[in-house]
């Protein structure tokens, strides 16, 4: 089969064509600035990026342009567009409703729309992917699957918030964690690569990319993750506060003259890495340069992130009575072995160790750990686009 996933953003759509028998990409690329000006960056599987500027007010301009360009006589990757023979959405938030991925029908998008309140910025976006892929290409089936699903499966002593229990009720108030495809994805592969059984191990999963979040995996489920209610709570991230005191919402209010919308800008695009470096950069590749040239507040921005990522570990290893093994996945995760190191060197009470040599890598499957590690450490790259393919199949077999 050849299966289109899409993920759909606000002004941004990134996508792939993947053939799910051997599990190649056939092309894949990105609309940006949707709304503003538009363009389309396509990449045939082999062949140079192609770049074209040209207007998407809407996200069906943006999608008819990612069509017309997989069909391209010269650069297409496939001959005519019957040949994909289903879509893949990714959508960011499911509520309580979807614990797994659906196949898309009009009962599924009602139940979509009721969550809507959960994700005011990402469900509209994800809705307007489908509605559009239902318009033009009409009778292909398709596939949602939810960042939020693989964490369904936590107890409520893990999504339960020390709130009044109404607001779970009536609002649905909860933690329900993000990144699920890929928490789902890598555990899988952690288990598959050190040769453990996935029913029966304990695993920590250390999503680490612009946005950040720990799982703790037992027996194949989830049974904690950083992120709560939004991607806002947990470790600290790109530009994401992560978890503070709740009264400092008020505080800063008052102190900077800043309405609610305002506080909760500064908390999701000016703090994490970002707002500790003085808004030097979210980027750790930025960050280390700094550093390592000095910079003390890019050195402490390292060090808080890193220090939150290890204690996260050390609250799920608690959290499981144990750990098997821990993985790191996700920009960060596979491609920096200085905060990897960070964390990893302070693991010893579990009995881990550190391989210095092989925690160089990037981006590949390794072990980072010793030989003789108790616990073992992975570099286990993500892989999400291939994950919600694979659910598609599985899905509509
Ligand atoms: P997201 O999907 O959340 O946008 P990614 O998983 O792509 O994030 O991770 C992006 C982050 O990964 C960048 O902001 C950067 O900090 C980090 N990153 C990417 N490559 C490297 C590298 N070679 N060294 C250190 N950090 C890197």
């Amino acid at each position: 089969m050849k299966v289109l996933v899409i993920n759909c953003g606000s002004s941004s759509l990134k996508y792939q064509l993947i053939d799910s028998e051997s599990e190649e990409v056939l092309a894949k690329g990105l609309c940006e600035r949707i709304g503003i000006d538009g363009r389309l960056v396509y990449q045939k599987e082999g062949c140079e990026k192609e770049i074209t500027n040209a207007p998407m007010p809407t996200h069906k301009e943006g999608i008819q342009m990612v069509l017309d360009a997989l069909v391209n006589d010269k650069t297409g990757a496939i001959k005519d567009l019957s040949e994909i023979n289903a879509i893949g959405h990714r959508v960011v938030h499911g509520g309580e409703k979807f614990s797994g991925s659906v196949i898309v029908n009009d009962d599924m998008i009602q139940a979509l729309e009721e969550c809507t309140d959960l994700a005011p910025l990402h469900n509209p976006a994800n809705l307007i992917g489908i509605r559009v892929c239902q318009e033009l290409m009409p009778g292909v089936p398709m596939v949602g699957v939810f960042d939020t699903a693989f964490h369904q499966t936590m107890p409520p002593k893990a999504y339960l918030y020390g709130l009044p229990y109404e607001y779970y009720e009536k609002y649905g108030v909860r933690r329900y964690g993000f990144h699920g495809t890929s928490h789902s994805y890598v555990s899988k592969e952690l288990a598959r690569f050190l040769g453990l059984d996935i029913n029966n191990c304990k695993l920590i999963v250390c999503h680490l990319g612009n946005g950040a979040s720990v799982s703790a995996v037992m027996n194949g489920k989830c049974v904690d993750t950083s992120m709560g209610m939004t991607p806002l709570e947990g470790l600290v991230m790109g530009t994401r506060s992560g978890d503070i005191d709740p009264a400092i919402i008020e505080f800063i209010s008052k102190k900077e003259n800043l309405d609610l919308e305002g506080v909760m800008e500064v908390l999701n695009k000016k703090s994490g890495v970002y707002g500790l470096s003085k808004g030097l950069s979210s980027d750790f590749r930025d960050l280390g340069d700094a550093a390592e040239n000095g910079n003390k507040y890019a050195a402490e921005a390292l060090e808080v992130f890193s220090y939150h990522v290890l204690k996260t570990i050390g609250a799920y290893a608690a959290a499981m009575n144990g750990v098997d093994a821990i993985a790191f996945t996700a920009g960060i995760g596979e491609n920096d072995p200085l905060v990897r190191e960070m964390v990893v060197k302070n693991l010893g009470y579990l009995g881990v160790t550190l391989d210095e040599e092989k925690n160089k890598v990037r981006g590949k499957d390794t072990k980072i750990s010793t030989e003789d590690s108790k616990v073992a450490v992975c570099v286990i790259p993500t892989n999400e686009e291939l994950a919600i393919c694979r659910e598609t199949v599985a899905l509509l077999k």
